[in-house]
């Protein structure tokens, strides 16, 4: 039950994040489109779209010609709008993309890890891949970096606990570190998690508000999002689908239990079983995913490790009943006719079966989900109201600068329904009504 009262201030930050949330998805809308998808009035749309234009964040963009008449006016990011960083760490490298808020990548950098790695090193490397990032970015501001990760992790400390196979570097604490030395806003988030949520942002779950990522690495994982926002459980441990007990009599786990997924489908487990039943060697994933579809016994061998892979997520689309499951990292590899026989299983498995179908999808990413997912983590801290976005802007109100200070990390929005307003903080000058002179000119110009 809400027990604080919703400002002013706060329904009107809403409605803008809404307005910034569909600007950023990249098609560029019109004010009336913008009104019919947030379900605003058009009047709040025009005053919350002419004052990001003011801001410099948003601009109408170049109109095209369709047939008479003068075609509505469409509104996109400007090239002063902000950008962020974000990178994926996995065991043997890290790759770091420079992006602006919809998704335009504007530099990209990998750096390699080994054996003889610290956390010092750890650190070090990523701090130089984050100041080449700012500094090839079109001189755009960056608003916040967004560090994807395998776990297990420390959400609420930004921290990188105990990850298996790692050098033995543990208990890195990358967000705080990396945000004192570089101050900017960093945040740390598991690579699944990041992967469901750019889906969500980004890719084909826009519309959908119950689906699960998957993603096949040398384990298997899942992020989860349910009602539209991402479930991490307790401890941010939720989606661990590689450790699901598909046969309590099975091998033994590195968890401790037996018959886990992870023992029997994970890319290195899946290549072992090539080498071993079939002798067969590859260079990768993919080229064994191809060789399936053209080799009997390939396929046949590959079919036994997807009736376990579907029998997971039979399970899993029992518990959170999803509209949708999308199959991204290495998985992205398998071929259509592939993810349509886990489709298929999946679908002839689950309890909902005969009310709607559960469709299996490849990632809109590929294999890079966890790489744009890092980058648009920042964006999404500003969407959850943890991380201010109007200081890049003359937005009114501005942050209060008092509750920001360099190094630390993002304060709660004080505009949150929990908290009061700052007395300080008053709603400023807006029209109420729209600037007709002001939109029909805009209107001109973008023709
Ligand atoms: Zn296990």
């Amino acid at each position: 039950m809400r027990t604080a009262g919703i400002n002013l201030e706060h329904t009107k930050k809403t409605n803008r994040l809404l307005i910034l949330r569909l600007l950023c998805s990249g098609n560029g809308f019109s004010r009336a489109e913008l009104a019919r998808r947030t379900g605003l009035a058009k009047m709040t749309v025009s005053n919350i779209t002419n004052e990001l234009v003011k801001a410099g964040l948003i601009e109408p963009l170049a109109a095209e010609h369709q047939g008479a008449g003068r075609p509505p006016v469409r509104l996109g990011l400007t090239r002063r709008s902000p950008a962020e960083v974000g990178l994926f760490l996995r065991r043997d490298s890290c790759t770091g993309i420079c992006a602006t808020m919809d998704m335009e990548i504007l530099s990209q950098v990998e750096f390699s890890l080994g054996p003889g790695e610290t956390a010092n090193t750890l650190l070090d490397k990523t701090e130089s891949a984050i100041r080449y990032l700012v500094q090839h970015c079109e001189n755009r501001e960056v608003f916040g970096v967004g560090i994807a990760a395998m776990g297990p992790l420390d959400y609420a400390r930004g921290e990188l606990m105990t990850p298996p196979n790692f050098y033995n570097i543990r208990h890195v604490a990358m967000a705080e570190t990396l945000r004192e030395r570089l101050g900017i806003p960093v945040f740390l988030a598991n690579d699944m998690d990041v992967s469901a949520s750019v889906e969500k942002l980004y890719g084909k779950c826009v519309d959908l508000r119950n689906f699960v990522y998957v993603g096949l690495t040398n384990g298997v994982g899942a992020g989860l999002l349910l009602n539209n926002s991402l479930f991490l459980g307790n401890h941010g441990f939720a989606g661990e689908l590689g450790h699901m007990t598909i046969d309590s009599a099975g091998p033994l786990c590195t968890c401790g239990n037996r018959g886990c997924l992870e023992t029997y489908v994970s890319v290195p487990r899946i290549m072992q079983q090539f080498r071993r039943e079939l002798g067969r060697e590859f260079e990768d994933f993919g080229e064994l995913c191809g060789f399936c579809e053209q080799d009997p016994a390939g396929a046949a061998l590959l079919d036994t490790l997807l009736e376990k892979l579907s029998t997971a997520l039979i399970n899993l689309c029992n518990l959170t009943d999803p509209e949708a499951i999308v199959i991204g990292h290495s998985g992205a590899l398998f071929t259509d006719s592939q993810l349509e026989s886990i489709e298929k299983r999946v679908n002839q498995g689950i309890l909902a079966k005969g009310l709607s179908k559960v469709q299996v999808m490849r990632s809109a990413f590929g294999t890079q989900a966890s790489l744009y997912g890092a980058a648009a983590l920042p964006l999404q801290q500003v969407f959850v109201g943890n991380l201010c976005y109007e200081k890049f802007f003359e937005i009114t109100p501005p942050c209060p600068s008092k509750r920001k200070r360099r190094g630390q990390a993002p304060e709660p929005d004080p505009d949150s329904p929990e908290q009061e307003l700052e007395p300080d903080l008053q709603v400023l000058e807006e029209p109420d009504e729209p600037d007709e002179q002001e939109e029909q000119q805009e209107e001109q110009e973008a023709i």
